[in-house]
């Protein structure tokens, strides 16, 4: 079967990938390696395709390939013989490097060309910054084609007849094909038929799936400048001290209601496809009292535990925060004057007041149920302004184990108000053992703060006390963030290693 395939004395080479070159020559390797370019620029075509979705990319590329096989026919058709008959198989005009390289060229020149560097309102990187991209831009196109067209000349594959036709070939198809394909699709008038197609390229179902994208319709860089500063504002915000104590994951009131929440986590029946999540959702007793009070100038942060919940706890494969939501809704429901219309939206005007979550476990972003996944819960939850007092809240939740003790409802605020989450505490991250969760990311795009609980020091010293936990026993030790590493082994509890 194999022999049938493989005759070892009727060997071809694939024209665009086959290179001999002279070993008197020491350049030769050098040249090789110049003229094999068009492989290369085919790999980086796949690679940044892949990388950026950009439907401009996916176009160019199939504009190379029928370049190629334009290339191809002709070469057939005008039947001209190579300079040597010991380099390269087939005919010689015209190059096919060289026009894969002349349309590589014309197709990106023009591209660039008609996007020139022009600033997005209001951003303030320097003209001249954008003009040294663009003119590097260009360098890198015209030494590409200008080093390949001339390897084949050297390395003896083509005449320089056949390069400079096969150069002009590319330039004029990879001019046309642009003109056709980008630029008359994005000038034409809204009701043109190349502008729907073009539009339908990246708006339809499959496109959608796999996020193809036009960037050049909305950005005048594509989307280089704009995607930078949203990198840069992410960043200094991951790496920037929080500026108040309720943003600080180290904060002796934030670990003390994790413990609780880990607490929470221990009730859970362990099942083998799904972790284990315990959730407290807290106010804080400053604010019960004093709502109008902004949370950037609490000093001492008393967070006061309203709700609980835990994975499975109510029926339904639920989730911890679903639980605690879930009754936190209901709770609120009931608060008298609540179900008056004209109460409501009174009082929907109000300052709302602020809640916090505390979760073991970074709330999902994505169930492999189908269920709604947390961080959808969490953001409707805002959405829905629900209702409520802080007395009403005191009142329904006497529970003595947080951090400030019992707040007593006639200390409260009594008037209804919005309940927001603002800030999301979590233990830890959610592993990838079932779905890449983008829960943090999520909920930050929508305004709610995420933050870790990270204690600096072991619990003896900061004055913590540790629940009892039936499911895991803590492991305690310098060194480990030994709050995150109970979170964790919680979240696994009863999965196979
Ligand atoms: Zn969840």
């Amino acid at each position: 079967m194999l022999s049938s395939i493989l005759n070892l004395e009727a060997l071809a080479a694939y024209d665009l990938t086959h290179v001999q070159y002279s070993i008197a020559d020491p350049w030769g390797p050098t040249w090789a390696l110049i003229t094999l370019m068009p492989v290369f620029m085919l790999a980086v075509y796949f690679g940044v395709l892949l990388q950026r979705r950009e439907l401009t990319y996916a176009n160019a590329l199939v504009g190379q390939f029928a370049c190629e096989f334009v290339n191809s026919k002709l070469k057939r058709s005008i039947r001209q013989a190579r300079p040597t008959p010991f380099l390269g198989q087939g005919y010689g005009m015209p190059s096919s490097h060289a026009q894969f390289c002349g349309f590589f060229f014309a197709f990106w020149v023009l591209h660039y060309l008609h996007h020139p560097p022009l600033p997005l309102p209001g951003r303030s990187r320097p003209m001249w910054c954008r003009y040294m991209d663009f003119a590097a831009m260009l360098s890198i196109i015209v030494i590409i084609t200008g080093l390949t067209c001339y390897s084949r000349v050297y390395l003896m594959y083509h005449t320089l007849e056949q390069v400079y036709v096969g150069c002009s070939i590319g330039i004029a198809m990879g001019a046309m094909y642009y003109m056709l394909t980008e630029r008359m699709p994005r000038r034409a008038k809204h009701d043109s038929l190349l502008m729907h197609f073009r539009k339908f390229l990246y708006t339809n179902y499959f496109a959608r799936m796999l996020c193809l994208r036009d960037s050049w319709t909305v950005y005048p860089d594509g989307p280089i400048e704009i995607e930078y500063s949203q990198w840069l504002t992410n960043f200094q915000a991951w790496t920037k001290p929080p500026a108040c104590t309720a943003l600080q994951g180290s904060a002796n009131a934030h670990l003390s209601l994790m413990l609780d929440a880990l607490a929470q986590a221990d009730l859970c029946i362990a099942v083998p496809t799904a972790f284990s999540v315990g959730c407290v959702i807290a106010a804080d007793a400053a604010q019960m009292r004093n709502p109008s009070m902004d949370l950037d100038v609490i000093e001492a942060l008393a967070p006061y535990s309203l709700f609980t919940g835990y994975s499975r706890e109510l029926p339904g494969n639920t989730h911890a925060e679903e639980c605690a939501l879930e009754k936190l809704a209901r709770y609120a429901a009931s608060t008298p004057d609540a179900q008056s219309k004209l109460a409501r939206e009174k009082s929907s005007k109000r300052t709302p007041l602020s809640l916090f979550m505390y979760t073991t476990m970074e709330p999902c972003s994505e169930r492999l149920s189908g269920n709604a996944p947390c961080v959808d819960r969490i953001v409707r939850f805002n959405e829905a302004r629900h209702v409520t007092s802080a007395a009403w809240l005191a009142k329904g939740t006497g529970l003595e184990n947080s951090s400030c003790g019992a707040l007593k409802p006639s200390m409260c605020d009594g008037s209804l108000r919005p309940i927001t989450v603002v800030l999301v505490v979590q233990g830890v991250r959610e592993p990838q053992d079932f779905v890449q969760c983008q829960g943090q990311r999520v909920l930050r795009g929508n305004g709610v703060d995420v933050i870790s609980a990270t204690p600096r020091a072991l619990p003896a010293t900061l004055g913590l006390k540790l629940p009892p936990l039936t499911s895991i026993s803590m492991r305690v030790s310098e060194g480990i963030n030994w709050l995150e590493d109970a979170c964790l082994r919680m979240a696994k509890k009863g999965h196979k290693t």
